[in-house]
Formats: structure tokens, sequence, C-alpha cells
């Protein structure tokens, strides 16, 4: 199968110019000033489809759902002369309808950018056609693992579930302000195993209060330990919507806390926006309750859900975590770094520490930084780590501050 390319634009001028481009890198071009006629083809997955979204007889929106509903699997690259939050949305409503929306592009379009992107696709090709012929014997096979109620009851009795610790830094002093605590699943059979694979499915058969107490239980541990050694670090424990339902949380917290000696300012108890929704005044009780005991409480995912502004006015939040989709965006959107500076001015506001995560590069760093940011969390600086590892790196870390190199290095940040 070879890459076809479809430009799908009333204006005929422009469909000359994207032809002129694209036909030196892939060889079959058409060009369709009616989309109607264009959605008659059967697309598969190495086809690609430059979209306009304004043209008379029938709009980009309404070529987007039409394609939806045929779940067209070909790579699609939306152009508009509109702004960039009207393309934002196209692409937004795209992805949500499961297409394989690949870049966006505003008229006039950059020749440039478009001729790069449409090089890689075909280079990928190439490589595709290339590993199908020689080497076979490497093919995947796309078996998914879909754990069952059994098997996450065994894991949990099985001690299969572990804690990864990924660090926070202060950015005005580099030094590590603590780390939050990710859940994983060694699974003998399938390796480590994300949290996305089996935390809904905890949630909806209720093993998630045991599932928390483990990380409860595992996360104040490694704190003490943590403690022992005079590395006082702050840990930050994700914390579902049942759990908060429960009124013995606060209880049970407590008790752990002063069983191990802990302080318990050290622990962040992190709640998403769409877990406060559900039973406001149960949850208000607990959270309450929380921060009387000396917790701390974070919302995380901030941004993402409905209620952010009522909720952070009542609930007793200590620290707010941009949501990475933002901070992932913000170098190059324009929007989505307004909503992070937004954030961070809020927080402080509000008296709160602000949190970005999902930081991926130095850039990303930079402009959180002039923003005032006060902590990041990302793969430049790290990426989540078992415990043993999360000690080596501190180590290596503090060596290299205590050498004598204060300002951002990549040498200091940017570890794998
Ligand atoms: P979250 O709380 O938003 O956690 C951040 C996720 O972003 C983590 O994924 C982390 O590995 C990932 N991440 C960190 N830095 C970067 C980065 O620079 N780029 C990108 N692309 N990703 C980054 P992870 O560990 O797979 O966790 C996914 C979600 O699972 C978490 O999202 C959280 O909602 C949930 N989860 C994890 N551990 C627990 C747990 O112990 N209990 C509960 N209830 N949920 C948990
Ligand atoms: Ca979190
Ligand atoms: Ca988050």
């Amino acid at each position: 199968m070879h890459n076809r390319v479809f430009i799908v634009d009333d204006d005929r001028l422009t469909c000359n110019l994207l032809k002129t481009i694209v036909e030196p890198i892939f060889k079959q071009v058409e060009i369709f000033q009616h989309p109607l006629e264009f959605l008659t083809l059967a697309l598969n997955s190495e086809d690609i489809i430059l979209l306009d979204l304004m043209m008379p007889e029938m709009d980009g929106i309404e070529v987007i759902r039409h394609l939806a509903q045929q779940n067209c699997p070909a790579s699609l690259m939306l152009i508009s002369g509109y702004d960039s939050g009207v393309l934002h949305s196209a692409e937004t409503l795209a992805l949500s309808c499961g297409l394989n929306v690949t870049k966006t592009f505003t008229k006039p379009i950059n020749t440039n950018v478009l001729t790069d992107l449409l090089t890689t696709l075909s280079d990928e090709q190439t490589k595709r056609e290339f590993s199908g012929t020689h080497n076979d014997e490497f093919k995947q096979d796309t078996f998914e693992f879909i754990p069952t109620e059994k098997d996450l009851r065994d894991a949990i009795d099985n001690k299969q579930l572990v804690l990864y610790y990924q660090p926070q830094i202060n950015m005005e002093t580099q030094c590590i302000h603590g780390a939050e605590a990710l859940i994983r699943w060694l699974h003998p059979e399938f390796g480590i195993v994300p949290p996305d694979k089996f935390i809904a499915l905890a949630e909806r058969t209720g093993l998630i209060e045991q599932v928390t107490e483990v990380v409860i239980q595992s996360a104040i541990s490694q704190s003490v330990q943590w403690q022992n050694v005079d590395k006082a670090i702050r840990l930050s424990i994700n914390i579902s919507a049942q759990n908060i339902n429960s009124l013995k949380l606060p209880e049970q917290l407590k008790m752990l806390v002063k069983q191990y000696e802990l302080d318990p300012s050290l622990i962040v108890l992190e709640l998403t926006e769409s877990t406060l929704m559900d039973s406001e005044v149960t949850s208000l009780d607990i959270l309450t309750r929380l921060r009387l005991k000396g917790f701390q409480l974070s919302i995380d995912d901030f941004g993402t859900g409905y209620s952010s502004l009522s909720q952070l006015h009542k609930i007793p939040f200590t620290e707010l975590k941009i949501d990475q989709s933002f901070v992932a965006n913000m170098k190059k959107e324009h929007e989505s770094k307004a909503i992070v500076e937004t954030c961070i001015m809020l927080a402080h506001k509000l008296n709160m520490e602000v949190v970005a995560e999902g930081v991926e590069d130095k850039q990303t760093w930079d402009l959180l930084l002039a923003e005032g940011c006060d902590i990041a969390q990302g793969y430049y600086i790290a990426k989540p780590m078992p415990v043993n590892e999360f000690d080596k790196w501190q180590c290596e870390r503090e060596l290299l501050m205590h050498s004598g190199v204060s300002k951002v290095k990549d040498s200091i940040l940017h570890y794998y």
C-alpha cells in the first residue's frame, strides 16, 4: 500500500499550491473541491488528508463527523483561515471522535513545516515497508492484557503492586521538593502494567479501597525510611473518589503517621476535580479534617474538570497541579500558555503552591520559570523510578549540585 494524499479545499489556488508541495514527496495526489465527492472514497491508514475547515458546500466539521462515522484510519491535517482557537476546537473534536489528526495549519500555510511533515510521513512508510519484508520475526502480536477483578485481587494478595517515584523540583533553588508516588503492577507474565490499565477496574469493583491502602502503607513506610536518613521528602499520593467517600480515611491516615512518627505535612493527597464532583458534603468534611490533621491537599489535573473555581474556593487546597496537556502545549500554543500563566497567578493569589507536570524539555522549563511556577515534574527532570533508582538519582544529583553547578544545566536536570 502506498500513501495517497487527498487535498480537500474549495479554493482552487490553495489546492494547486498544496499539490506543488505534495507531489515531489508522494506520487498519488488528488484534489477535491467538493467534499461530498471525497466522502465516497474508501480510505486506509496509509492515506493522508489535507482538509480545509471552511467550505461552502459542507464545512470541515461535517466532513470530520462523516469520517468518524466511517472509522476513517487516515492521517488528517486540518487547515483553516480562521484563528487558531477554531482550529484547536476542530482538532479536539476530531481527536475525541477517534480520528488520527497529525497536524493543524492556519492559512497562509507554512510550506516548510508541511514539507518536513510530509517527508517524515514518507520516511516512516518506507521504514515500515522495509521492516515488513525483512523483519517479520519481530512483528509483535497485538495481544492486550485486560485484567479481571480476580487478577487484580490476586495481584494485591501477592504484593505485585509497587510504587514508582517521580521527583518534583523547586524551580528557583533546583533542589528536590518532593516526589509523586505512582502505582505499577509488576506482573510475572506481562511485566510492568501501568495504572491506566487497572485503576478504573479497581474503582468499578470496589477494590480501590485495598489498592489505596497498599499505596498509603508503602508511601508512608518509604517516607519514614527517607526521614530516618535525614531526607525529608514530601510524598504525593493519588486518591480516588471512593477513597474520600470513606469517612474513615482521615483517622486511618492519622493512625499510620502516628504509628510511624511521621510528620503529616510530608504527605500530600492529590485529588482530581472529577473526584470532588461526587458527594460534595462528605468530601468537604473529610478533606477539611485531613487538613486539620496536618496533611496537605493538592488539586490534580487542574483545568480539565468543570467546577475548578468553586472547588478552589471551598476546599482548603495547599497546592495546584496544572494539567499536563496545557504544560505540554504551552511552547507551541499561545492559548495553553495563557492558561498556564493564569493558573500560576490564580494559585499564588489563593496562597497555593503551583506544580507544573509533564515538563518534557528545557524550553518548557524556561517558560515556566519566567512565569514564576514553583515546582516542576516531568520527563525533562526524570521519569517515575523504582525506589533504588530514585535514591541513586538523588545522590548523583546532589553530588552535581555540590560540585558548584548551580544553574539549570541539562546534565543536572536531564536524566533518564
Ligand atoms: P496523574 O496523577 O496525572 O500522574 C501523572 C502521569 O503523567 C503519570 O502517569 C506519569 O508517569 C506521567 N508523566 C510524568 N511526567 C510526564 C511527562 O513529562 N510527560 C508525559 N507524557 N507523562 C508524564 P502514570 O504513572 O501512568 O499514571 C497515570 C494515572 O494513573 C495518574 O495520572 C493517576 O491518575 C493514576 N494513578 C497512578 N498511581 C495511582 C495510585 O496510586 N492511585 C490512584 N487512585 N491512581 C493512580
Ligand atoms: Ca497525580
Ligand atoms: Ca496529573
